[in-house]
């Protein structure tokens, strides 16, 4: 024998309840079955709504009566033939008369008691088991309506009453030998000793199913719903959720307390006492196993993950207890929890330190007002002597569950959990996990729920992990880094099962979005108009508010208002990686904001390209210095076009032409002067010199102008390349003077004991340096390690594909911290 339970969903229209036939006729192929159902979708929120008008004497309720004849009456026009059309109709009149007569007197009173409540509430399953068992038996089943209030026997707690399982079980065990049909059972409602309707509280129906095939010994129960089973998580808000083939009583338990609408919490206990198990099918999909629920089989591991799904709950707020007075003194939990079980006030959580000076509980929000004043009342003196020191209600808070019944004995789950949550910037306000080690739930921000729900979703339950990219700039490096990322992605997919996904992209004037990734085969053409303020900082606002997991930040600007965002990016959890030099290079007040930012956060700031674009300096110094080492000295060539320019005077060019092919050849700004001036160079060192612990400001570097004191002035580009022959002649003698000792010369940089120095030196041929060709860059790094042959590094410091090369790895290496 089976149980097939149907809810509101699946019957929503006669279409549906065809659907529904379809579905019956199958199943009695192989076995007997027990119809339960639920009221029509719809049906018990327009119940309440009418019993709550009636109660505040609002005649409202009318209108939802009406609403409710007509959802019954078109389905009985669409499903009943005329010749069993007015038999049914008789009935469902008279009780909709009497349904009118209850709410018409209730409104008089202006009062709702729970028992009218319940009362009213049965109307809904009574309708739609009357209208479907005479629906199934024109279609030729043996079906036959059967109230539950004579078989569940209940509490008097009216709208969520507790089951009497004995009692219950005589009436059922009496019934079901009798039955021979089809019964088509009202779901959701019974009847307390005295007679009186009760229901089992919302979505109650679920509870119905369990209970009668628990009693009637159920092969298999059937819980017929609108989804495709249990998912990992609320598939409406994470996309990436699964549904779960099997999980196990616990964990259905586990999951439905905590959140997941799927079946009625305590519809499992009936079934797995039993053994029965128990199956989520979804009636619009009925070709899908649905998730099944029951014991875990001897050999059975699971998925191997630890973790099986996830849930959540957010309409809860904490409620914590402190105060040194409750320190070692019994009794206090005791009053604390009675005082509100009398008051039927549920706990859905409780947390105690074993200082004992806290307690934190969560509760309804509804029920939130209500134990704020019955606790005041109740702890009035100890809260008068400050034994107690506050009572606060936290509002705007998430309890997430997370489950699995691996989890016992596994170690390092909540490790993983907690540093997820960390690097993700999500305060975890309180966490509680029972000894059976099968859920461990925790308290945070409702704003931070979404992103929780995502990052540990992905970090225990999926093998692919995601990191969000927002883009500042659509210059060449960001260009050249959207080419990298896309046709890169296959292979980071594949060998480090990474997807890095950008989310965002914008300039001064426009902007292209989507959290799951823009089309980065196309993202020029989705470019559209900024409408917000257009600044900077409307960007990272966007991009704070979106609060998304794993989110990294690039900034491919050379926009001074874009580097002084990173420390509001920093201390909001988001990582930065740039490739402009204005943060690291920019005042020292920056500088130092910048690091204090990163210090109180969990994010992370990584700038290798600042310096020698690709080359790998930075990194090299750090492991250098991470590992020990101790710096000498760092020498070196850091501009490109300079480089260019000594390179060719030492082949015996003149100055002016040298910088006129360099400029033609596009290695100089538009305005020669600015590499010139040595100041880019400059903002290197000064880089340097800060990364070696140094406090330096812009102005601490020495720092010779290549532009000539009688050049100084002002004057266009053109002018100043007409007059630059003025100074030919004497480069060429420093190159002769220098050659008669055996030396040459070069524009090169070097920092030693805190001292930068750039411009113009002499030095022997056999250096490094005056090896140099093209716009080659160098750095030279003299340490104890490396003393007698430093460590070079060499090659191209500039162009769009090395920065963006240089970027990307940033990225990656974030990525890799933050997965
Ligand atoms: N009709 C009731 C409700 O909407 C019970 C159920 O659907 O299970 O809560
Ligand atoms: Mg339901």
């Amino acid at each position: 024998m089976k149980v097939l339970k149907f809810g509101g969903t699946s019957i929503e229209n006669s279409e549906r309840i065809r659907n529904v036939l379809g579905i019956i006729r199958n199943a009695i192929k192989d076995s007997p079955v027990i119809i339960v159902v639920s009221a029509i979708r719809k049906v018990t929120d327009l119940l309440l709504e009418a019993a709550v008008a009636a109660g505040s004497g609002d005649a409202g309720y009318r209108e939802r009566l009406v609403t409710i004849e007509n959802i019954h009456g078109d389905l009985v026009r669409d499903l009943i033939d005329l010749s069993r059309r007015n038999e049914v109709q008789e009935v469902l009149t008279d009780e909709l008369k009497e349904l009118g007569d209850i709410l018409y007197g209730v409104s008089l009173l202006r009062d709702l008691s729970d028992r009218s409540k319940a009362l009213i509430l049965s109307f809904g399953e009574r309708f739609s088991a009357r209208i479907m068992s005479t629906f199934f038996c024109q279609e030729g089943l043996d079906a036959s309506y059967t109230d539950a209030r004579k078989l569940i026997v209940t509490d008097t707690n009216h709208c969520d009453a507790r089951v009497d399982m004995s009692a219950s079980s005589e009436l059922i065990s009496a019934w079901f030998k009798e039955e021979r049909g089809v019964p088509v059972v009202t779901g959701y409602i019974g009847a307390a000793h005295d007679g009186t309707a009760t229901t089992l509280g919302r979505g109650g129906s679920d509870y119905t199913a369990t209970i009668l095939g628990s009693v009637a010994g159920a092969d298999e129960i059937q819980i017929w719903t609108d989804v495709d089973g249990f998912f990992s998580a609320d598939p409406k808000r994470v996309k990436d959720a699964y549904v779960l083939p099997f999980i196990s009583y616990g964990e259905a338990m586990e999951l439905s307390h905590s959140g997941a609408k799927v079946l009625h919490p305590y519809s499992v206990h009936p079934a797995m006492k039993k053994g029965i198990p128990i199956t989520i099918r979804n009636s619009y999909n009925p070709d899908v196993e649905g998730t099944r629920i029951s014991a875990p089989e001897g050999s059975d591991t699971g998925s191997g993950k630890p973790v099986t799904g996830l849930s959540s709950i957010n309409d809860v707020v904490l409620l914590n207890f402190s105060g040194s007075g409750m320190v070692g003194v019994p009794g206090i939990a005791s009053r604390l929890f009675s005082c509100l079980a009398r008051h039927k006030i549920n706990i859905i959580f409780i947390s105690q330190a074993s200082s004992e000076q806290s307690i934190s509980l969560a509760i309804n929000l509804v029920q939130a007002e209500k134990a704020r004043l019955l606790l005041e009342q109740e702890f009035a003196a100890e809260l008068a002597a400050r034994q107690i020191e506050s009572l606060t209600f936290r509002k705007h808070i998430a309890i997430i569950a997370v489950v699995g019944k691996q989890m016992p004995g596994h170690p390092g789950v909540s490790a993983h959990l907690f540093e997820t949550l960390g690097k993700n910037g999500i305060n975890v306000i309180a966490v509680a996990q029972g000894a059976n080690e099968m859920n461990i739930s925790f308290v945070i921000d409702s704003h931070d729920e979404d992103k929780a729900l995502h990052c540990v979703h992905e970090s225990f339950l999926l093998s692919r992990r995601k990191v969000h990219v927002f883009i500042a700039g659509t210059g060449t490096i960001a260009k050249s880094l959207i080419g990298q990322i896309r046709d890169h992605s296959l292979t980071l997919r594949k060998e480090k099962e990474m997807d890095v996904v950008v989310s965002g992209m914008a300039n001064t004037r426009m902007h292209v979005s989507d959290d799951d990734g823009i089309d980065l085969s196309r993202w020029e053409s989705g470019l559209k108009p900024r409408n917000d303020g257009k600044t900077v900082s409307d960007y990272v606002d966007y991009i704070k508010s979106r609060n998304l997991h794993n989110t990294i930040f690039v900034d491919c600007t050379a926009s001074a208002e874009v580097a002084a965002c990173y420390p509001e990016l920093l201390a909001s959890n988001i990582s930065v990686v740039t490739a402009n030099k204005l943060g690291t290079a920019g005042s020292w007040e920056l500088y130092e904001t910048i690091s204090g930012a990163l210090h109180a956060s969990n994010a992370r700031f990584l700038y290798e390209t600042n310096v020698g674009a690709g080359l790998p300096i930075i990194n090299t110094l750090n492991d250098l210095r991470n590992s020990g080492d101790r710096i000498v000295r760092i020498e070196g060539v850091l501009s490109g076009t300079l480089s260019y320019i000594f390179n060719e005077l030492r082949k015996g060019g003149k100055f002016s032409e040298i910088v006129r092919s360099a400029r033609d050849a596009g290695y100089t700004e538009p305005d020669p002067r600015e590499d010139l001036s040595g100041a880019d160079f400059a903002r290197k060192f000064l880089i340097l010199g800060r990364e070696l612990g140094y406090r330096l400001d812009y102005e601490d570097i020495e720092c010779e102008s290549l532009v000539p004191e009688s050049l100084r002035g002002e004057m266009s580009v053109e002018e100043f390349m007409e007059r630059l022959g003025s100074i030919d002649a004497e480069y060429q003698t420093r190159i002769s003077e220098a050659a008669e000792k055996g030396m040459t010369i070069a524009y090169a940089g070097e920092i030693s004991e805190g001292k930068a120095r750039i411009g113009v030196k002499m030095l022997p041929v056999s250096n490094p340096v005056a090896g140099l060709n093209g716009t080659e860059n160098l750095v030279v790094f003299t340490t104890d390690r490396y003393l007698d042959t430093p460590l070079v590094v060499k090659g191209p410091g500039a162009g769009g594909e090395v920065t963006a090369g240089g970027v990307f790895a940033d990225i990656l290496r974030i990525a890799s911290y933050l997965i």
